[in-house]
């Protein structure tokens, strides 16, 4: 559409005539779509009745009028706030105050909350056809704002990322490159739309493309497997719905089928497990890629589509993006030996540019030659590929003099058949400084796996300090809209 991708005229230069361009699919959420004419009649639309406004907030259920929106206000230069229309009353109050929008675009009839009955309330119409050339984004700049996006708020209250224009059209060329992703790439997806993942790598990415989406509104395996049958290329997801796949695949040969048939299957937002990536390997013979990623800077690395994905990792900088593996005393780590352990701090075109009315943790989370510091610790193998070991503040743990890594407790526990879900935390000791917590879901909850069968499966993985010295059960982890566990949670209740 106009905002982000080519328009009809250098489309024409590349010899695809304008007709063309503008009668293909865009969108399709359901048994709803849009072609690239539709969409950019609808989103000029939009853009004409919000033009002008300083910021408006979109109520970003997975249905088209989100994308429509969105694009919209994009095509007017004004920045979107997407909101979580299932987040509580005091989180939407609190971003709302935050960052104050002018007014709140839904789809028609959408039932708001009374936290947000004081806003003008602007109803998208998916169907409507603003007269072409009636609006454009010719006055926004690069620098200006796209999207403010709340973080996930796993670690704690979700913060509002301010995303230039700039970092959307760097991010998602970089990925361009990385992926040989373009126009003729249909993706499915069935993420979440207030995030990055599902709006911007999930809806722009193949807009800026030419190519098209197609939105399941709710994941399932049959939704993805129906449109992998049915032409899609690729299928971008977070690793609680590849964990569905891969628990669904020894019943559902359909479903091997259709995975073997997607060009790329990208995973993000949180480390897929191993055990998980095996499974789906073994069943598809494909493995899933990974990418890594934070609201804050778009997309950092990537395995490319020409690489080779290894379980673990999440490959290699993306173009344009600098990276490097800094010590708590400001050392960079160069070495490339898989287990050098530093904070990643990134550079470059696809960062935010502040937290919106957070001076104080804007300037914190940037060095004074202006890294962004992730707060995700990884170390670098042989081949340059970046392997994320777990967040500083949650999952590395200090026991013993070692500092370890939650994530390959998990990978090493998660491979037990008893155990279906698991989170590693560190909680105080006397004589370690902190002792390893096992934290397991168990496939039956009737009979968890017994504690010595459990000692044995880790004693025959991991190294004796890397052992939990406590394990616990429950019905379910704690987890966030995205799927993420919030390990806060889970050292709040012990
Ligand atoms: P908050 O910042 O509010 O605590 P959050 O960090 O989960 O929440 P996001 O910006 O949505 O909010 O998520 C970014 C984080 O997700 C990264 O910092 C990283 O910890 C994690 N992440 C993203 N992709 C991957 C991946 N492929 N592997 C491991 N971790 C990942
Ligand atoms: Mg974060």
């Amino acid at each position: 559409f106009p905002a982000l991708t080519d328009g009809p005229a250098e489309r024409s230069e590349m010899g695809v005539p304008p007709d063309e361009v503008w009668g293909r699919a865009a969108l399709r959420f359901g048994e709803r779509s849009l072609t690239y004419g539709a969409l950019s009649g609808a989103a000029g639309a939009v853009a004409a009745r919000v033009a002008g406004a300083g910021r408006v907030a979109v109520w970003a259920t997975p249905e088209l009028e989100t994308a429509v929106a969105v694009a919209g206000a994009l095509l007017a230069g004004v920045a979107a706030v997407p909101l979580n229309p299932k987040s509580g009353g005091k989180e939407l109050a609190h971003i709302v105050s935050d960052s104050a929008p002018a007014a709140v675009l839904t789809a028609p009839g959408a039932e708001l909350p009374p936290e947000l009955a004081h806003l003008t309330r602007i109803e998208v119409d998916a169907g409507a056809r603003a007269a072409s050339g009636a609006v454009g984004d010719g006055a926004a700049c690069d620098g200006d704002p796209a999207l403010v996006v709340y973080t996930s708020g796993t670690t704690g209250p979700p913060k509002g990322a301010v995303i230039p224009r700039r970092a959307l059209a760097a991010t998602l060329d970089a990925l361009a490159d990385a992926w040989q992703w373009t126009g003729d790439d249909v993706l499915v997806q069935g993420l979440p739309l207030f995030h990055v993942h599902g709006l911007v790598l999930g809806v722009l990415g193949p807009l800026r493309r030419g190519g098209s989406v197609r939105h399941l509104g709710r994941f399932s395996t049959e939704g993805v497997a129906r449109e992998l049958n049915d032409g899609a290329t690729m299928l971008f997801g977070v690793p609680t719905m590849y964990h569905r796949i891969a628990e669904a695949l020894p019943d559902d040969p359909g479903l091997a089928k259709a995975l073997g048939r997607a060009r790329l299957l990208v995973s993000g937002s949180a480390a897929l497990p191993v055990h998980d990536h095996e499974r789906i390997l073994a069943a598809t013979g494909r493995r899933v890629i990974e990418r890594y990623g934070m609201t804050e800077t778009l997309m950092n690395t990537s395995v490319r589509a020409d690489g080779e994905p290894r379980a673990g990792t999440v490959g290699v900088p993306l173009p344009g993006v600098e990276l490097r593996l800094v010590e708590d005393d400001g050392t960079e780590l160069t070495a490339l030996d898989g287990e050098s352990v530093g904070e990643i701090q990134v550079r470059g075109p696809n960062l935010f540019t502040e937290y919106l009315n957070r001076p104080d943790a804007t300037a914190a989370a940037f060095t004074a030659d202006g890294w962004f510091r992730t707060g995700d610790m990884a170390v670098r193998e042989a081949d340059g590929y970046v392997r994320i070991v777990g967040r500083k503040a949650t999952d590395l743990i200090k026991s013993g003099g070692y500092k370890i890594g939650a994530g390959e407790i998990e990978n090493a526990l998660l491979e037990h058949p008893g155990v279906r879900e698991a989170a590693v935390t560190g909680e105080p000791d006397p004589d370690l400084g902190e002792r390893i917590v096992a934290w397991i879901v168990p496939a039956d909850p009737g009979s968890p796996p017994a504690l010595e069968e459990l000692a044995g499966h880790v004693a025959r993985r991991l190294a004796p300090h890397k052992r939990p010295r406590v394990v616990r059960y429950l019905d379910a982890l704690p987890r966030n809209d995205m799927g993420k566990i919030m390990k806060r949670a889970l050292v709040a209740d012990a």
